[in-house]
């Protein structure tokens, strides 16, 4: 079996000898910009120099020309350099060397890159001693490091393993003090809510709303009528509310006095995920800053929940309800996706991630 290597892509490709490369008309880097050519794929083949460096072999199908201003750098003064493997570089300025993405490799090891492959171009330094420039397409990524200590491989959030077990146990602990402490809240000041939506963009209407509170008593549940929208074929799938159910239900509109009702007399109003349900439910409040007292009152279950499982649970890495409930070994009551299923499941998912919510 040939010698192999893989690529930074996951490619693999083999040694060849050049003899092997030449039939295959395989051309080195060297050969290329001879021809004022540079490669534009991967290596498809490589060798080994005498000094241990990588050469690579381009396929010619694949190559570009070279940027004009590094094939017209002082060409009558041109100077050139054989390395131990035969391949002749030539000298050019950091500045060109950039424009081809070649960089020396203290460079690259700032960019985290490690070179395999032979120089590419050189120059000299202001004391003459020779700086090379290498590829940085066929350089080899470097693991990143721990952001913490920068002795460790990053695992996750730019932290190595044990730096993130230690910043996750303060995390989890701080966490779990914010959910177990007590709240006092009252049971009849703190409401669940969910909507049915004929869809989920701002111009879609409400088909349903179901509120309870804290004891689990049901403070509304209601079919809407939409006043604009005929058919919700997507979302009828889902919550299973057809237009002939909603045909004489109330419009949102003849809801609005009871609704402002129930909610002005609310601490906390709880929904899971509650961005599109306040963005339709908002409209029951004519001026921002009613929208605004109301705002102040709304919890997201689903926020919780994911930081729960953020500190708690790793493995969930889902958090719809029915993800929050299964976690929560909590059981559907009705139809699930309806709004009274979805709220009495949001208040028992609530319950769970804060079990010393109420006073009562
Ligand atoms: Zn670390």
């Amino acid at each position: 079996m040939k010698n192999q290597i893989k690529l930074r892509s996951g490619a693999t490709i083999c040694q060849l000898r050049p003899e092997e490369a030449d039939k295959k008309k395989y051309l080195t880097r060297h050969s290329l910009s001879k021809m004022h050519l540079m490669p534009t794929g991967e290596p498809v083949a490589y060798d080994i120099a005498p000094d241990g460096n990588i050469i690579y072999y381009f396929d010619p199908s694949r190559v570009t020309e070279a940027p004009p201003e590094t094939w017209y750098f002082p060409r009558s003064k041109q100077e050139t350099m054989t390395l131990p493997g035969g391949s002749i570089i030539e000298r050019m300025s950091v500045k060109n060397a950039a424009t081809r993405g070649y960089y020396t490799a203290e460079r690259l090891e700032k960019m985290h890159y490690e070179t395999v492959e032979e120089p590419v171009a050189y120059t000299y330094k202001a004391d003459k001693s020779v700086l090379y420039f290498y590829d940085k397409k066929t350089a080899k990524r470097l693991p990143l490091m721990c952001v913490q200590c920068g002795k460790d491989i990053r695992y996750r959030k730019k932290l190595c393993v044990s730096c993130y077990e230690k910043d996750l146990a303060v995390r989890r602990e701080e966490g779990n003090a914010y959910r177990s402490a007590a709240y006092n809240m009252d049971r009849a000041k703190v409401l669940f809510f969910d909507l049915e939506l004929t869809g989920f963009y701002d111009h879609d209407e409400i088909l349903s709303i179901t509120i309870i509170d804290g004891f689990g008593n049901s403070i509304m549940d209601t079919l809407v009528k939409p006043v604009s929208t005929k058919s919700w074929k997507r979302t009828e799938e889902i919550h299973k509310i057809t237009p002939a159910m909603v045909k004489d239900a109330p419009v949102l509109e003849e809801l609005k006095p009871r609704l402002k009702e129930i909610f002005a007399d609310a601490e906390n109003i709880i929904a899971y995920g509650v961005s599109t349900d306040y963005s339709h439910i908002k409209h029951i409040y004519e001026d921002e800053a009613e929208r605004e007292e109301f705002h102040k009152k709304i919890r997201c279950c689903a926020n919780e929940f994911v930081r729960y499982t953020h500190e708690n649970r790793p493995d969930i890495v889902h958090a719809s309800l029915t993800d929050a409930m299964s976690c929560f070994e909590i059981e559907w009551e009705g139809v699930a996706h309806s709004s009274v299923a979805d709220t009495l499941g949001c208040r028992k998912v609530w319950e769970a991630l804060f079990p010393n919510y109420y006073c009562n």
